[in-house]
C-alpha cells in the first residue's frame, strides 16, 4: 500500500506515519511545516519506505505512481494556532481538502478526512453523537476552524456521492501525547509546561468547562480501523472519560509533588465550548474500537516526554 498523509509532520500526523510504516505501507508525508516540525519525523527520514514532501496542500499536488490511501490531516489545530493563521486554516480546510480529494479521485484511492468535535461547536446535547448537527458561531473567532472543517465534511460527502470516492470522516475529540508542541496553547501542554517550570497553571474561566482526553495511539488505532471499514458517515473517535479543566489542573499538579505551581484564573475565551464528551457507540459497534490507555497512564507518558523538551 502507498499512503499519502497530509499534515504528517504534525503531532497526530507523525504518529500516523509511524503506524502506517509499521503496517508495511510506503508513506508519503506532505507538510508545509506551518505548525509541524521536521523533528517529529526525523527518526523516519532514513526509512526507504518514507518520503517527506514539503508542500502546501492548499495548492494542487502531483504524485507519481499509484496511491492507495489519502489521509488529510493538514490544518492548524490548536485554538492559538488557528487564531494566528485564520486564512491558511480556512484555505487548507477548503482548497486543501479539495486538492486532497482530487488526488484520491485521480488515483482511485481511499480518502480519510480528519474532522473534529469542533463541528459540534458549543454543543446543546451531551454527550455528542454523530447525528447532532452542532451549534457553531460562523463569525466568531473559532469560526475559521469550525466552518473550514464543516465545509471539509461537506465536500468529502459530495465527492463520495457524486464521484463515488471511497471516503471516511473521523471526528477527533481532544487528543494528547508526545510531540505536542509545548507552546501550542492547548490546555495539556500548557499545564504540563507550567508545572515543570514551577509557574502558575492558567485555568481559563472558572475551570468548570469539561473536556474528554484521548491518548494519541488510541486515536491512531481508531483511524486505522475506520480507513479499512466500509463506512462513509462520520465517526467520533475520543475517550469518553470527561473531567473539568480545573480537575485536570489538579491532576497534573499532583503528578509533580515537588512543584511550587499553584492555579491562577484567566478570562474564558469567546465561544469556548462548555462541555465536550464523545458518544463512541458507533466506533464501538462498527470498528470494535475502544480506548485502551487511561488518563493516568497517558498523562504519565506525556509528562515524561515534556520533561525531555521543557
Ligand atoms: P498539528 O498542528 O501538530 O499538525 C498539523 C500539521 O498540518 C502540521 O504539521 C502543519 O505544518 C500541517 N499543515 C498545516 N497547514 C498545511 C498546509 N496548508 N499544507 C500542508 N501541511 C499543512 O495538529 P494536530 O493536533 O496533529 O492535528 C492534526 C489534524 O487532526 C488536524 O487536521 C486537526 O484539525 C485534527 N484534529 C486534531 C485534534 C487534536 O486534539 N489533536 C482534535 C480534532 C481534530
Ligand atoms: N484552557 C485553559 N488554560 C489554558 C489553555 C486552555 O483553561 O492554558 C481551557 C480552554 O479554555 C478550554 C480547554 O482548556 O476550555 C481546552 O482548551 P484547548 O485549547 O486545549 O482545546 P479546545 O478543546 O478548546 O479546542
Amino acid at each position: 500500500m502507498r499512503t499519502v498523509i497530509t499534515g504528517g509532520a504534525g503531532f497526530v500526523g507523525s504518529h500516523l506515519c509511524e503506524r502506517f510504516l509499521a503496517e508495511g505501507d510506503e508513506v508519503l508525508c506532505v507538510d508545509n511545516l506551518l505548525t509541524g516540525h521536521r523533528r517529529n519525523i526525523v527518526h523516519l527520514m532514513n526509512d526507504p519506505k518514507f518520503q517527506f514532501i514539503e508542500h502546501n496542500i492548499s495548492e494542487p499536488l502531483q504524485v507519481d505512481g499509484p496511491v492507495d490511501n489519502v489521509l488529510h490531516f493538514a490544518s492548524p489545530a490548536s485554538p492559538a494556532d488557528y487564531l494566528a493563521h485564520p486564512i491558511p486554516t480556512l484555505k487548507v480546510g477548503a482548497l486543501g481538502t479539495h486538492n486532497a480529494l482530487g488526488l484520491a479521485k485521480a488515483k482511485d484511492a481511499r480518502f480519510l478526512l480528519a474532522s473534529t468535535s469542533e463541528v459540534y461547536g458549543d454543543p446543546e446535547i451531551h454527550p455528542q453523537r454523530e447525528d447532532y448537527w452542532g451549534n457553531v458561531n460562523p463569525i466568531g473567532p473559532r469560526g475559521c476552524y469550525d466552518e473550514a472543517k464543516r465545509f471539509a465534511e461537506a465536500i468529502t460527502m459530495a465527492y463520495h456521492r457524486y464521484h463515488a470516492v471511497k471516503t471516511r470522516i473521523v471526528r477527533i475529540f481532544n487528543t494528547y501525547g508526545p510531540r505536542m508542541r509545548l507552546n501550542d496553547g492547548r490546555v495539556l501542554p500548557a499545564f504540563m509546561g507550567q508545572v515543570l517550570r514551577d509557574e502558575s497553571l492558567t485555568v481559563f474561566g472558572k475551570g468548570d468547562q469539561t473536556r474528554s482526553f484521548c491518548y494519541v495511539t488510541d486515536l491512531v488505532d481508531g483511524i486505522y480501523r475506520l480507513l479499512h471499514a466500509d463506512f462513509s458517515e462520520p465517526v467520533n473517535i475520543g475517550n469518553p472519560s470527561e473531567l473539568t479543566v480545573l480537575e485536570l489542573a489538579k491532576e497534573i499538579i499532583a503528578m509533580v509533588p515537588t512543584t511550587k505551581s499553584t492555579i491562577i484564573y484567566n478570562p474564558l475565551p469567546q465561544d469556548d465550548p462548555k462541555r465536550r464528551r464523545p458518544d463512541i457507540t458507533r466506533a464501538q459497534e462498527l470498528l470494535s474500537w475502544n480506548p485502551t490507555i487511561d488518563r493516568a497512564e497517558g498523562l504519565k507518558r506525556t509528562l515524561e516526554y515534556f520533561r525531555t523538551v521543557v
